[in-house]
């Protein structure tokens, strides 16, 4: 606590990201990295760049990427902004399109109570009232519990830590709600190339709906920092309006040359994301076999928790280890995965899905362990 600080910082608790260890070389399943490297081609865009080009500030409305976004997705141009990752994205659409408390002060914006630990520290940091709605005991959402006045929604699809999705027909009928609140359904993409179905080709129908996307997952650049929403071009304009009155150059000529060769060779992506979705279903099967819950995952991760422990146990839910003891015990055998000390989910671990032969040291060590502690059934 400083004296320096004003009441907005001294108030607020930031984001903590995930583990980015220097010291020791792990197995890194903690942040949902992609474990296969960019395309080729972004390399070569990027040392093209690395010129004396970088003397000049880069093109502030990212038009040749926006338009290569454009062109992937058959949208126009002008239905899509640049970001420096689709945290910033998040920021500024919190900004843009929900009511800060104060004379203006609306309903609470929704989200899962179990949902993208960001959400509410970009509201508290833009001072939003929110409300956070229970997921069903299987972790999925009830939209209906959505359909209620309100100053927003936002949730990702699939859902995380959960990597449960949610079908198009509940993200449809609850931006049909919203449209006649004149509120924003902001739907968060990141993980939607892992399995869920992306509600962009709807944009048109529902101008009410943001989709918000990475290249930090899907497209292997999370080193990068690019991401980019797709949304009508009034939602598009909002998002300008708020860069624009923060940091008119958020993507940088290296990104912007990556981030444009990424999206435009869908072919080697394709190819790369279906491995992550074939491991990711035999690792969900190899998980269920030693006994671990498994919430089925339309992601690139999956959340589990360790065997029940049938022996002595009076809670029939309770594994035989908890989650931060199971993290502990994979990171002394070298793999790191990520735990939420949080209520509901505080027995389960997040475990981003790796290379074969890295999920393959994962699921030996969970046998290790979990066949050390014995007493399951
Ligand atoms: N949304 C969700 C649901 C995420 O898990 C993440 C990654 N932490 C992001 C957005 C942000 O990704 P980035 O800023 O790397 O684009």
């Amino acid at each position: 606590m400083s004296k320096y600080w004003n009441n907005r910082v001294k108030n607020i608790t930031p984001y903590v990201p995930g583990e980015q260890p220097r010291d020791r070389k792990f197995i890194k399943l903690n942040t949902n990295e992609n474990p296969y490297p960019p395309s080729p081609k972004v390399i070569k865009a990027i040392q093209e760049t690395a010129n004396e080009s970088l003397r000049l500030y880069p093109d502030p409305q990212c038009t040749e990427f926006r338009e290569a976004v454009a062109g992937r997705y058959g949208v126009k141009s002008e239905q899509v902004f640049a970001g420096n990752g689709s945290d910033e994205i998040l920021a500024f659409a919190f900004a843009a399109f929900f009511e800060s408390s104060g004379p203006n002060r609306s309903e609470p914006i929704l989200f899962p109570d179990i949902t993208y630990s960001f959400y509410p520290v970009y509201a508290d940091l833009w001072d939003i009232p929110y409300r956070t709605v229970p997921v069903r005991e299987d972790f999925s959402i009830n939209i209906a519990d959505y359909k209620t006045p309100s100053g927003g929604v936002v949730f990702p699809n699939p859902n995380a830590p959960t990597g449960v999705p949610i079908s198009l027909n509940d993200v449809f009928s609850l931006a049909e709600y919203l449209e006649k609140l004149d509120k924003v359904l902001i739907v968060d993409e990141a993980y939607a190339a892992f399995g869920a179905e992306s509600a962009v080709p709807f944009i048109n129908k529902h101008g009410n709906i943001l989709t918000v996307h990475t290249l930090s997952k899907s497209a292997s650049l999370a080193g990068l920092r690019g991401g980019y929403a797709i949304g009508n071009g009034e939602l598009i304009e909002g998002l300008c309006r708020v860069r624009d009155s923060f940091n008119s150059y958020t993507v940088d000529r290296l990104a912007l040359a990556g981030a444009t060769a990424a999206v435009t060779d869908a072919a080697y992506y394709n190819e790369i994301n279906r491995r992550v979705i074939a491991t990711r279903e035999r690792v969900t099967k190899n998980l269920r076999g030693q006994g671990f819950t498994v919430l089925p995952s339309a992601a690139n991760f999956v959340f589990v928790k360790a065997p029940i422990k049938t022996k002595t146990s009076v809670d029939k839910t309770e594994p035989c280890i908890s989650g931060a003891d199971l993290m502990a015990a994979l990171r002394e055998k070298g793999i790191l995965v990520r735990h939420f000390n949080k209520n509901k989910v505080a027995d389960y671990l997040r475990v981003s899905i790796g290379t074969d032969e890295e999920m393959d040291a994962f699921l030996a060590a969970c046998a290790a362990i979990i066949g050390n502690i014995g007493n399951t059934k």
